[in-house]
């Protein structure tokens, strides 16, 4: 077992795009298989390698029917429109109303080395292009209109205030109280 911290908004390794897998060996299957337990302990429907600070294209995810691992993923078509109410383990606690398009073609590798062809939509079809953006180091912020970005950024802020207000308190506590 091992569960790793999610980097969270600000982190660099989220804006940095992800690179190919060359080799679909066995550190591979050890690294889907940490972020599938920290996945979970989150918890999450969806991870990308590059959220525990990883630089490859790979993503696990979970539509409910057990853990999908997708190894250099590409969505090869798009179509529709679906709003959807959409949160991301990296931006704790806010979600917002996105729409995005709604059917996806997804295609990819599962970990041994099988080409993966997935037609879906709704809830999947919006997972595969959330963890598709994380691999291209886009954050669900750069995602929002306008006024929801200015919001976000806002909010993002104040939450941020509120955690170095935390730790300084935590801080001047002298020893037993
Ligand atoms: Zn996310």
């Amino acid at each position: 077992m091992s569960i790793l911290p999610i980097r969270t908004y600000g982190d660099p390794v989220l804006n940095t795009v992800t690179t190919e897998i060359e080799n679909i060996d066995g550190r591979v299957a050890a690294l889907a298989e940490t972020m599938i337990e920290t996945m979970y302990a989150a918890p999450g429907v969806g991870l990308a390698a590059n959220q525990i600070g990883v630089q490859k294209r790979l993503f696990v995810y979970d539509k409910g029917e057990g853990p999908v691992v997708v190894v250099n993923p590409v969505i090869v078509e798009s179509e529709g429109e679906w709003t959807y109410e959409e949160g991301c383990l990296s931006v704790p606690g806010l979600s917002w109303e996105i729409t995005r398009p709604n059917a996806i073609h997804l295609i990819g590798y599962d970990l041994d080395g099988n080409e993966i062809s997935v037609e879906t939509d709704e809830f999947e079809g919006r997972i595969f292009q959330h963890e598709m953006d994380h691999l291209d180091g886009v954050l669900i912020i750069e995602r929002l209109d306008d006024d929801q970005r200015k919001e976000a950024k806002k909010l993002l802020r104040e939450l941020r205030l509120q955690i170095v207000k935390n730790d300084s308190d935590g801080l001047n506590l002298l020893p037993g109280e």
